[in-house]
């Protein structure tokens, strides 16, 4: 049904991860962010976002903002989106109101994988924010220095807005995983609206700003549910790896899975809400060091 599993991105976007350098005895970790062509941009009219962001992470410093690029060194602009996120509060009453627009139907399919040519892995968190697991993969995140997306589902959101903009003012991105988690294939286009839209709502009133990118629960898009989020603004993203961590397969098939599949242009689904997702978590702390090590940039899209 939706088979276009290759679609690349011709225009320069948003990089942000970056190789580890072990500084000193004391943990520092600089981070010195890839330049090269970014895999978000699709046509949408992104700007490209500054390649040159380099940023000093501290770490075993859980609760301490990791420094975006508002505190960066780099001399590239800091991207307007970024600034947003150390104010959130602020861009709502700015007058800088994000517009939405609706999308080309290029820009409307589903995203399966990121071009394969680039050595480059975007991780996806699912299904939170939740108070028990979202900081600790927040501080996995920082230590390693590592952007990630953050698919929200409302009702949960709604519960602890503080943990949603913590997430977006660590510079992740925040997007739209529903209300309530529904299947939407079988549901009608006014219910699937209702889902998609109270929930960039929420998000919008919470962040500052307005989501762009959509999962439909379970990876299930539809017919009605493309339309819809073309309609309100949204891309869709699928992935690429699967490691069924919320199904609890144990911290090692998790990390099996994931080192076994993941391929340059992957997106990685993982889960911090909706259960016990403490293999999640130990499963991240093993995985994402070797990932790494192993040249791959971590990215995700311009906020
Ligand atoms: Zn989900």
């Amino acid at each position: 049904m939706l088979s276009d599993r290759h679609i690349k991105f011709p225009m320069a976007s948003h990089i942000t991860s970056r190789r580890l350098l072990l500084v000193a005895a004391g943990m520092s970790l600089l981070g010195g962010a890839s330049a090269c062509k970014g895999p978000w941009s699709g046509g949408d009219g992104v700007a490209a976002a500054p390649e040159g962001r380099t940023e000093v992470l501290a770490t075993e410093t859980p609760g301490a903002p990791v420094p975006s690029a508002t505190s960066s060194p780099t001399p590239s602009p800091v991207p307007p989106s970024a600034a947003a996120s150390a104010t959130p509060s602020a861009a709502g009453t700015s007058g800088v109101q994000p517009v939405r627009k609706a999308l080309s139907d290029a820009e409307s399919k589903p995203v399966y994988e990121l071009d394969p040519a680039q050595r480059v892995v975007a991780l996806t968190i699912d299904d939170g924010p939740d108070p028990r697991y979202t900081p600790q993969v927040l501080a996995l995140l920082q230590q390693h220095g590592i952007r990630a997306t953050f698919f929200l589902i409302g009702e949960n959101a709604v519960e602890h807005p503080a943990l949603v903009r913590e997430i977006a003012d660590r510079g992740h991105h925040i997007a739209n995983h529903t209300w309530t988690h529904p299947d939407l294939r079988h549901m009608s286009e006014s219910a699937v609206r209702d889902e998609l839209e109270r929930t960039s709502d929420l998000l919008q009133r919470t962040t500052g700003r307005l989501p762009t990118w959509f999962r439909a629960p379970g990876g299930d898009f539809s017919p009605v549910s493309l339309r819809v989020a073309a309609d309100l603004g949204l891309r869709n993203m699928s992935w690429t790896v699967d490691p069924r961590d919320w199904s609890r397969p144990g911290t090692s098939a998790i990390i099996d899975t994931v080192l076994k599949e993941v391929r340059p242009g992957s997106i990685v689904l993982n889960h911090d809400g909706g259960g016990d997702r403490s293999q999640t978590v130990a499963a991240l702390k093993t995985y994402l060091p070797v990932l790494i090590d192993s040249g791959y940039l971590f990215t995700a899209p311009p906020n």
